[in-house]
């Protein structure tokens, strides 16, 4: 059998289980994955792998103690008690001539507060014409359902891979990063690694390094009667907000890594949380804000983190009260190098190829100015690894949805990409 009449084969597959990919998505949409509360939906797809993919399941808690001595470990402030990752392996049969392949996603996802700001239930998978609403749903449980349907239809014509396939739902891509470190530091290697994070249609060729810092702004507390002899810390974080603008003004204006020199703004400060006071009528004893920043592939996150400090600190030298009264400054979460990949290796080519032969057209570059788990793979394990995915919109924000055609599509990427790297028994058989 030619390799057209199996990609045929396949991708009809997945036209008659269209439905079921869709219910499936709903289905996992539905769950409230967010940080700590992903144990349900592990469970669900540890079960989904082994009863209906029938693949070998290890369902492990990531350890914090080993992970910790890692170089690209990021803190967290959390346990992992009882949030596993989930690996399902199929190994192909009798000697491999075929390359081996990792297909990895994240079912973690962000909050979807305000939710009653929604037009749609968050956690209701709603399809209104061409596409699906909800929290998740782009970033990035349609990616999940479609290299787990693309492989599923695969299996499901009957073809014999010639190549492993390790499919894996991790936690923590939205904080730290630690459960796809995990599943590679418990030995899940491979040739290659696909991620299906929703960067359209188009192909990661290069990504920001992150890191969260905390700042803690210390006042003095009073009743606002007195409040003229206290110190608002509210007012005070202003003095770290501006420093933090400044900041992100600066490092825009240095040279621009080679692989952002066409984009406007590679990269992005966020000021993400400020919180303070409870009570009108008090004065706030303290303000804490969180910020995240980016910064170029090739730079240290530790000498980020310091220049950060650096640069707030300095700020606060030139205020009367922060000057005494010092802001904290920690660091937790992320702390992800950049990364920048060769787009002519085979991984690339190959799902150059793949993406031709479905969409007709060639697969355009992307760079982001977010991090995901590629680096790991790229960085540490030199496993190279990208991320290909559906087009949608939101993603964090509110009314997060995918396009459903565009996702058809994207199955059918990865089940020819699937086929192409892998190869096939009945391929090597012939030649
Ligand atoms: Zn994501």
């Amino acid at each position: 059998m030619s390799i057209e009449k199996e990609q045929q084969l396949v991708f009809e597959e997945i036209d008659k289980s269209w439905e079921e990919e869709l219910a499936f998505l709903q289905k996992i949409g539905r769950f409230k994955s967010t940080l700590g509360n992903e144990t349900a939906l592990q469970n669900y797809l540890a079960d989904y792998f082994k009863e209906e993919l029938e693949l070998e399941v290890d369902k492990f808690v990531p350890d914090m103690k080993e992970l910790s001595s890692h170089p690209a470990f990021s803190p967290p402030e959390w346990s992992y008690d009882g949030r596993p990752v989930v690996v399902g392996k199929a190994e192909a049969e009798g000697p491999k001539k075929g390359k081996s392949l990792i297909l990895q996603g994240h079912i973690d996802v962000v909050s979807a507060e305000p939710e009653k700001e929604w037009d749609y239930d968050p956690w209701g998978s709603t399809i209104e014409g061409n596409k699906m609403y909800g929290r998740g749903i782009q970033d990035m449980k349609s990616g999940v359902a479609a290299f787990i349907f693309a492989y599923k239809a695969i299996k499901e014509a009957g073809i014999k891979l010639d190549g492993d396939v390790i499919l894996q739902s991790v936690i923590e891509e939205e904080c730290t990063g630690n459960g796809a470190l995990a599943a590679l530091e418990r030995g899940y290697t491979a040739d290659a690694a696909l991620i299906p994070e929703p960067f359209g249609q188009k192909v990661v060729q290069s990504q920001v390094g992150v890191i969260w810092v905390r700042v803690k702004v210390k006042g003095l507390g009073a009743h606002t009667e007195r409040a003229n002899e206290a110190v608002n810390p509210i007012e005070k974080a202003y003095v770290i907000v501006d420093a933090l603008k400044s900041y992100r003004e600066h490092i825009n204006s240095r040279a621009k890594h080679e692989d952002f020199k066409h984009h406007p703004h590679p990269l992005n400060v966020n000021i993400g949380k400020f919180h303070s006071g409870d009570w009108p009528s008090s004065v706030p004893s303290e303000c804490v804000l969180e910020a995240r920043v980016g910064f170029y592939p090739g730079q240290d996150p530790a000498d980020i983190k310091k220049e950060v400090k650096d640069w707030l600190l300095e700020a606060a030298e030139k205020d009367s009260w922060l000057k005494e009264v010092q802001p904290e400054i920690t660091f937790y979460g992320f702390h992800a190098d950049g990364v920048s990949l060769d787009d002519t290796t085979p991984l690339f080519q190959t799902l150059d190829q793949s993406f031709e032969q479905v969409v007709k057209k060639p697969l355009e570059r992307t760079v982001i100015t977010c991090t995901t788990d590629i680096k790991y793979y790229n960085l540490y394990y030199d496993i190279p690894a990208t991320c290909y995915g559906p087009v949608g919109g939101n993603m964090h924000g509110l009314n997060e949805w995918v396009d459903l055609d565009n996702l058809k599509e994207v199955t059918k990427v990865y089940a020819d990409f699937i086929l192409r790297w892998c190869g096939t028994k009945n391929q090597t058989e012939e030649t």
